[in-house]
């Protein structure tokens, strides 16, 4: 398990690897986006030498888009796969933000570049002879990605279930990759026959299978290290602290704050993966815990959850974590409802280190009631000597803490005090850290020290 100083060298170790690698890969994008559009001037297909003027350069910017559009549909894999590699870089939350614009982008384009095709042609239906079957394909594309991007969007409108909707997500979304390379590869003169753009679109497609086989064997390869329930305990309502240990000794390395995919092999709960922040620290190696509230299908069931019972963890992900920051500047921590999880890691890492900073907590939740680890806070500020934790309740006026939201005004007054250069972690729901954030911003806190973990991905 990690020490301190061994969390230390990571933590440089991977910022100073981190821009780098990322510029390496968007350098990496930005050429591949280049070759792919240059096919367009460097492969023509014959029948673009019968168009002339305003018309041959409509056709050649569809062709351009079309295959920019190829590019950016072929990166929505990567983006969301869970690769450690790319999480490292641009932490997994990032990468599922990405996906999502990238899929609006990509519409655009799929949009634009029928339209750029069809006015030259000087008609905008598409004729019902079977040679124009790969334009057809291509129109069967830019419905099944309207229909994606719709249901992504709009998803608790149309399919209740997340998992349900995931699996159609997936299937649809492989339709669209089989569906792309079929009109690529029979649309146009340039891909019909045997030469270099041909060749380039089947490696790549073949690419994408092999990497797609690499993410699924990742995670077959978990299974072969579970993990059993060693206690599952209320903490506070609605709320269940889960500990788990590693059954073949070997647990996760992570960092505090860090959040990981877990699939529980429980006889009332069904295997599908969710995703979790460890409430535990890496700097006590001996137990790996999560604290799970009640808010849906699933999470409704936790309750079920006996010891013994096995699980298998995904991860870590994310860089929602103190040790990826400055080990000098004040700490705030803002945390809503069950998004106290990261934090907790965070100060029982921070506890162990017996770090002197000033660390404030604000703990918003509705009520007493969803207030748990009481000791815990008791022993962290044992520890901490410069801890202030401020509980906040909303709903109910409670003797020990605040009454009422984390408003502008709320926030000057319970952040007085604290200097401006602080790092500021923020967790909860994703109206409420919006605000926070806002607030925090218009009260001249810097945007660049707010870190933020959003519980929807
Ligand atoms: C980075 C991260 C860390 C989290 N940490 C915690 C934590 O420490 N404690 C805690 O109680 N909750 C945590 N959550 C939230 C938790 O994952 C969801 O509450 C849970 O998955 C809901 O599942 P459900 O079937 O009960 O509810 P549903 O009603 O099916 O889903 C509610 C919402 O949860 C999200 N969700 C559901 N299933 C998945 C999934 N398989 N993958 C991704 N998102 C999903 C969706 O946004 C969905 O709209 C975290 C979420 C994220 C993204």
């Amino acid at each position: 398990m990690m020490t301190t100083n061994d969390m230390h060298a990571l933590t440089l170790k991977t910022h100073r690897n981190r821009r780098f690698q990322a510029f390496v890969l968007i350098l990496g994008l930005v050429i591949l986006i280049f070759a792919a559009a240059s096919l367009a001037f460097f492969f023509e297909s014959p029948s673009i030498n019968y168009k002339f003027g305003w018309e041959k350069t409509m056709l050649r910017a569809a062709k351009v888009i079309g295959l920019i559009a190829a590019v950016l549909l072929l990166l929505q894999l990567p983006l969301a796969g869970r690769i450690k590699f790319l999480d490292r870089i641009f932490s997994l939350p990032g990468l599922y933000n990405l996906h999502r614009l990238n899929g609006y982008i990509i519409l655009m384009l799929i949009v634009v570049h029928p339209i750029l095709v069809t006015i030259p042609e000087d008609r905008m239906m598409i004729p019902f002879e079977t040679r124009y079957w790969p334009e057809w394909v291509g129109a069967a594309l830019l419905v099944a990605l309207f229909i994606q991007i719709v249901l992504a969007r709009w998803r608790t409108k149309f399919i209740k279930a997340y998992q349900r909707w995931l699996v159609f997500h997936r299937a649809l979304g492989w339709s669209i990759l089989i569906l792309l390379v079929l009109h690529i590869l029979y649309v146009s003169e340039t891909f019909e026959f045997e030469g270099p753009p041909r060749t380039a679109v089947i490696s790549v497609a073949i690419a994408v299978a092999i990497l797609w086989i690499a993410i699924r064997s990742q995670r077959l390869l978990v299974r072969k290290y579970p993990y059993e329930v060693s206690q599952v305990a209320l903490a506070g309502k609605d709320t269940h602290a889960i500990d788990l240990v590693p059954v073949h000794g070997k647990g996760l390395d992570y960092l505090p704050g860090q959040f990981a995919f877990f699939s529980f092999g429980s006889k009332q709960l069904s295997d599908e993966w969710h995703p979790f922040s460890m409430s535990s620290s890496p700097t006590r190696p001996n137990k790996l815990q999560i604290t799970v509230r009640s808010c849906g299908d699933w999470t409704n069931q936790a309750k079920t959850i006996q010891k013994g019972d096995r699980v298998w963890v995904h991860g870590p992900f994310g860089r929602f974590s103190h040790v990826l920051e400055s080990d000098e500047k004040e700490v705030i921590m803002i945390a809503g409802g069950i998004g106290i999880t990261p934090m907790l890691s965070m100060l029982k890492s921070l506890s162990d280190k017996k770090d002197q900073r000033r660390i404030t907590l604000l703990w918003s939740n509705r009520s007493a009631e969803y207030e748990f680890n009481d000791d815990e806070f008791e022993a962290i500020a044992d520890r901490l000597p410069n801890f202030i934790y401020i509980p906040v309740f909303t709903d109910k006026e409670e003797l020990k803490g605040k009454f009422g939201r984390l408003n502008l005004d709320r926030l000057k007054t319970l952040l007085t005090g604290s200097s401006k250069d602080a790092l500021i972690f923020l967790c909860g729901p994703p109206p409420m850290i919006r605000q926070v954030r806002r607030d925090l911003v218009f009260m001249g806190f810097p945007a660049s020290a707010i870190k933020e973990e959003l519980f929807a991905l």
